[in-house]
């Protein structure tokens, strides 16, 4: 049984394949897109605990566009952001929005594997919270 439930969403086809299948191998359940409006497309039909969110990508949508709309349809999934140098300013804007926290490209997996991790226990703790606040509103008795 997988562990947690992943989405990585960057341009860089090739990155996305690795790390979807490295996430695999260590019984996470990883799905990998290329473009924010799939991540979209596919939030809207299946939930995810985290989401690895590049902040640069070419086309209609970008990192931040994205996770403003993540936001509005997964508001517990926590987002990671994947940056270059250049753009750490608007990573930290990204934060401010909601996003969990970044990481550096080039990634190092010494970087990112125990941001995912913290990631998903912020996740998963605000579900236990909702899931105790639904058995006590359930079982109320007076
Ligand atoms: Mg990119």
């Amino acid at each position: 049984m997988e562990l947690f439930s992943v989405l990585v969403v960057d341009d860089e086809e090739d990155f996305v394949e690795t790390l979807v299948n490295r996430l695999k191998k260590r019984t996470i359940d990883a799905v990998g897109v290329s473009s924010g409006e799939r991540a979209l497309e596919l939030m809207g039909k299946r939930e995810f605990d985290v989401v690895i969110l590049d902040i640069k990508m070419p086309g209609g949508m970008d990192g931040i566009e994205a996770l403003r709309e993540m936001k509005k349809v997964q508001p517990l999934a926590e987002v990671v952001l994947l940056t270059g140098h250049a753009s750490v300013e608007t990573s930290i804007e990204g934060m401010k929005i909601g996003a969990f926290d970044y990481v550096l490209k080039p990634i190092k997996l010494e970087e990112l594997f125990p941001k995912l991790a913290q990631a998903f226990e912020k996740k998963d703790a605000h579900d236990q919270k909702i899931r105790s606040a639904k058995i006590k509103e359930s079982l109320r008795y007076w």
